[in-house]
């Protein structure tokens, strides 16, 4: 894999399809192994996701559904935070349900945070958290994320869904950006 440039900025190959590959079903084993006897709803968050909730669903080998969310709390290559709702999810589809969150990455955990008291607020029976990746040194909140793929440092990344101001979702694979 070649360094690529998106935008203004330069990055180099950071994660291959393989590694991704064998991070996401990993995830998919361990939510199975909690949630084996239940009919858990995987709860998306748009757009970053839209990669890895595909492919854990080819992994997961359970009764499950499926819902989506829409928060939005970067701007460039920095969280603002502030966390926007753009799309909710209406209380009667997770009400007395388990629920895990999706995330593509949890950076500061803003949008972490604001979604979990979204939906804790909606009668749900449980509510955990999955992320493809997670950085542990930007992390600000308590929230324990259950099920993590991969920790990466403090770098801004993009592929695999991951956009740089709305380019870059399409590449297979991830990349981090040159300092
Ligand atoms: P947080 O609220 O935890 O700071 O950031 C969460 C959201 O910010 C993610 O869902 C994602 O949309 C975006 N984000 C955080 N870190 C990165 C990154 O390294 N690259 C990209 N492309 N987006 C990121």
């Amino acid at each position: 894999m070649q360094e690529i440039s998106v935008h203004d900025k330069i990055f180099y190959p950071f994660l291959s399809e393989e590694e991704i590959y064998k991070a996401v079903k990993n995830v998919a084993q361990e939510v199975y192994e909690k949630f084996t006897d239940d009919v858990p709803i995987f709860v998306g968050v748009l757009n970053g996701v839209v990669m890895f909730i595909s492919d854990f669903l080819k992994h997961y080998p359970g009764d499950c559904e499926l819902a989506f969310v829409q928060m939005q709390s970067y701007q460039g290559t920095s969280s603002t935070g502030e966390v926007k709702k753009l799309m909710d999810l209406p209380s009667h589809l997770v009400e007395n349900r388990h629920i895990i969150i999706m995330e593509d990455i949890v950076d500061t955990g803003n949008t972490l945070e604001a979604l979990y008291q979204m939906l804790e607020n909606k009668n749900v029976k449980s509510l955990s958290i999955a992320a493809l990746l997670f950085k542990p040194e930007a992390y600000q909140k308590e929230l324990k994320v259950d099920f993590i793929g991969l920790s990466i440092p403090d770098k801004f990344v993009v592929g695999y869904g991951l956009d740089y101001n709305g380019l870059g979702r399409n590449l297979p694979s991830i990349y981090q950006v040159k300092e």
